[in-house]
């Protein structure tokens, strides 16, 4: 049995002000059913860690190396020390913005394991390759260059994040999604062998209270990798309440 993952990414959002959501969630799910994820931006690791009662804390990107002349960035080494025990990376809009490629996400995966965090890492379809039938194989290439050899149930975690449906509003069909968990579950089984059916795979892409219990009943949906509903207590704690009861 996979335990499930309600992951919530909040971005370039939240001053310590907006800890007080972390409060809300801590106090409501004191002992989930699932494991529950923050990964607040890098300003708010420490302090979130320290009111996170049982919910993890996480980073949203780290570098490849342990320390150096790298103004701006943060090591997995670094999030490590302020608590953090996950760390997101490739992430569409670190791919986007930051012209990130698969072989720099599998050496910022194998980074956070250097550091003892898990990965969680991100792949997903842009609109056109869905509409030139494409999704499968830039999936499939996707999460065959950005894993590293050596990916386990416990290092590492797999979010499917169609680039589409990221704060649009938009969502897969079911079966639209089903058909993508299913394929990266044989992908990671025909690589990982026994680790490859533990690997959690997240859905995430436009997740909210409303349609999270039907998005998480679709066979190899583990859990959800959510952006904008994260953000409120009462919308993620909806959503984790949805997992724990799938
Ligand atoms: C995300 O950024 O990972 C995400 C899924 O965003 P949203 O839930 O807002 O679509």
């Amino acid at each position: 049995m996979r335990r499930k993952i309600a992951a919530g990414n909040w971005k370039m959002n939240g001053l310590t002000a907006s800890l007080t959501e972390l409060d809300t969630l801590a106090a409501r799910f004191p002992k989930p059913g699932c494991d529950v994820l923050i990964c607040p931006p890098a300003t708010l690791i420490a302090p979130a860690k320290a009111r996170a009662g049982s919910i993890a804390i996480g980073g949203q990107d780290c570098h490849t190396g342990v320390s150096g002349a790298h103004t701006g960035d943060v090591s997995a080494e670094m999030l490590a020390d302020i608590g953090a025990s996950h760390v997101i990376v490739g992430h569409s809009e670190r791919r986007d913005d930051h012209g990130e490629s698969s072989e720099l996400i599998e050496a910022k995966a194998e980074a956070a394991w250097r550091a003892g965090l898990t990965a969680v890492i991100c792949i997903g379809e842009s609109l056109a390759q869905r509409e030139a039938g494409e999704t499968l194989d830039v999936l499939t290439e996707q999460l065959a260059q950005s894993t590293p050899d050596g990916a386990t149930a416990a290092n590492t975690v797999i979010a499917y994040e169609p680039v589409w449906a990221i704060g649009t509003g938009k969502v897969p069909t079911l079966a639209q999604i089903g058909e993508v968990h299913d394929a990266l579950r044989g992908q990671l089984e025909a690589r990982f062998g026994a680790e490859g059916t533990g690997i959690r795979l997240l859905y995430g892409g436009s997740v909210k209270p409303s349609n999270a219990a039907e998005i998480f009943a679709v066979s190899n949906v583990d859990g959800a990798l959510v952006g904008g509903a994260s953000l409120k207590a009462d919308d993620f704690g909806g959503i984790i309440s949805a997992l724990e009861a799938a």
